[in-house]
């Protein structure tokens, strides 16, 4: 079971780095999964899942939360600051906080509902053009910012490091990010390199290849 085998190269990982067993959550990201492998890994017992897309997670996860207790679903792909509204219909936590105008429009919301989902700031450690994110010299103004201006509460940073280069490199300098701005989560590794993201910290990592198979292009879409 690919669930299984995961989770346990996960605590492996932990142990090896020398972080207590279940430190790191384990986001399964279930994006253009067919539902019937979705299905499974529930019923295996798993809880948290991740999407890319508030469109796709309104057709699925509805449903599966009325058949399964407890589930939590992360929003770990764009935002438009014209979904969130919808995004707190769907999501636990929202990954990818990147600029002053999805902070305000969460604000917003937040307050006429009363409740926040946990908010991690993407980090687009390597400057990439066509990436999301906070570019890293603005990160330390942007939490400030969200916390002092909109009174939001962040609980991280996350970061997709390009594929090109050392995913580590990209981790260490998301750690040392967070550490200098007083925030504990931190939300990265993928298939590839989880295990790398869990011995420099991770908090969350955001697993979908290697728990459900390969994507399959346009299936629930
Ligand atoms: C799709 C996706 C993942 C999972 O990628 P895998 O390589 O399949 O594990 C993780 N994070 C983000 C932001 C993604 O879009």
């Amino acid at each position: 079971m690919a669930l299984l085998d995961i989770q346990q190269r996960i605590a492996v990982a932990e142990g090896k780095a020398g972080r207590d067993a279940g430190s790191v959550l384990l986001i399964a990201v279930s994006k253009v999964q067919p539902n019937a492998r979705v299905a499974e890994v529930l019923v295996q017992g798993h809880r948290l899942f991740g999407e890319n897309r508030a469109q796709e997670a309104a057709g699925k996860w509805p449903d599966f939360r009325a058949q399964f207790a407890d589930v939590q679903v992360h929003l770990i792909g764009p935002l438009q600051s014209n979904k969130v509204n919808q995004a707190l219909e769907l999501f636990d936590a929202i990954h990818t906080v990147d600029r002053e105008k999805l902070s305000k429009k969460l604000a917003d919301a937040v307050q006429k509902r009363g409740s926040c989902p946990e908010l991690f700031i993407q980090v687009n450690t390597g400057e990439e053009p066509q990436k999301a994110g906070v570019m890293p010299a603005d990160v330390d103004d942007f939490v400030k910012t969200c916390r002092e201006v909109y009174d939001l509460s962040i609980a991280g940073l996350m970061v997709i490091p390009p594929v090109e280069e050392e995913a580590s490199l990209h981790f260490s300098l998301l750690s040392k990010m967070a550490k200098r701005n007083g925030l504990e989560g931190l939300s990265m590794g993928m298939s590839s390199d989880f295990e790398k993201a869990i011995a420099l910290g991770a908090t969350h990592v955001r697993v979908g290849s290697a728990i459900f198979g390969e994507r399959v292009a346009s299936v629930n879409l």
